[in-house]
């Protein structure tokens, strides 16, 4: 991993996901480097051409004394949009929770969306935070096809487990069922794995992205070449996905769950 100090012009900024305020992105590039990261497009903007996507960080620097958390009151923040508020170095380099600690009269609604079992170190910060939810991204219970698409982020099974202690800890919880693979994510059981300590569900569809399809096409060809025909489909007729999204929004309705289903076939996604 290529390690870098680089100061930052700002933390929060302005953010162009719908429902979302802010982002805070504490870290630029990401030790998960999931295959399928639709945030690689920042190394083009960050001065890393040549660099690949998982294999270098930037640590920001900045004064987070000038965070003014009544500045965001009544918006929506979300860490992170392009990197993981909770890679491994977050333990040594704390810019996370440095942020969230100057954040913490605010009454914005924070959202922290993470795939590392780390983030429990910081529930007794979440709990000062007046309207505040962890959600836990997960695409697969499958342990080994997870370490393949998604080599540098913690286990399936230590995320739920994180996502179980937040919640028993009295702190509102999500669980984000993304990407979705189709034919391989299997929502029902994650569902059944998460239900009594998961307050709400999201759903996002698998992006094919120019910089990805190569990438995924040689590892569904690799474990599941019974479903590359599929994923071409896929790839080329965003119709497909509407199947399943009704598939889901039956499954979510009978069990009166509180859901939402954001497939964009193409458009806006989020790590
Ligand atoms: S998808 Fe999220 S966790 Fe994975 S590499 Fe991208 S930013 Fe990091």
């Amino acid at each position: 991993m290529k390690i870098a100090i680089r100061e930052a012009k700002s933390i929060i900024t302005k953010s162009n996901i719908p429902s979302i305020d802010f982002v805070i992105n504490p870290y630029t590039g990401c030790q998960h480097g999931c295959i399928y990261c639709y945030a690689e497009f920042m190394i083009r903007f960050t001065g890393h051409k040549g660099d690949k996507w998982g294999e270098f960080l930037d640590i920001k620097t900045f004064d987070f004394d000038k965070i003014k958390p009544q500045k965001y009151n009544g918006k929506r923040l979300l860490f992170s949009s392009v990197t993981d508020p909770y890679i491994p170095l977050e333990l040594k380099y704390q810019n996370t929770k440095r942020i969230l600690e100057k954040l913490i009269s605010t009454t914005a609604h924070v959202s922290i969306l993470t795939k590392s079992k780390f983030v429990v170190r910081d529930i007794d910060i979440f709990k000062k935070f007046d309207d505040l939810e962890v959600g836990i991204s997960i695409s697969t219970l499958d342990e080994n096809f997870a370490k393949i698409v998604e080599k540098g982020a913690s286990r399936p099974i230590e995320r739920l487990d994180a996502l179980k202690e937040i919640h028993e800890n009295g702190i509102k919880t999500y669980t984000f069922i993304s990407p979705f693979f189709p034919y391989i994510t299997d929502y029902k059981a994650i569902v059944k794995k998460t239900l009594d300590y998961t307050d709400s569900y999201m759903f996002e569809n698998l992006n094919f992205r120019p910089h990805n399809v190569p990438r995924i096409l040689k590892i569904i060809e690799n474990h599941y070449p019974r479903l590359l025909p599929i994923y071409q489909k896929f790839r080329r007729d965003n119709s497909l996905w509407e199947k399943i999204e009704s598939e889901i929004d039956a499954y979510c309705k009978e069990l009166n769950l509180v859901y939402k289903i954001e497939f964009h076939h193409g458009g806006f996604s989020k790590s």
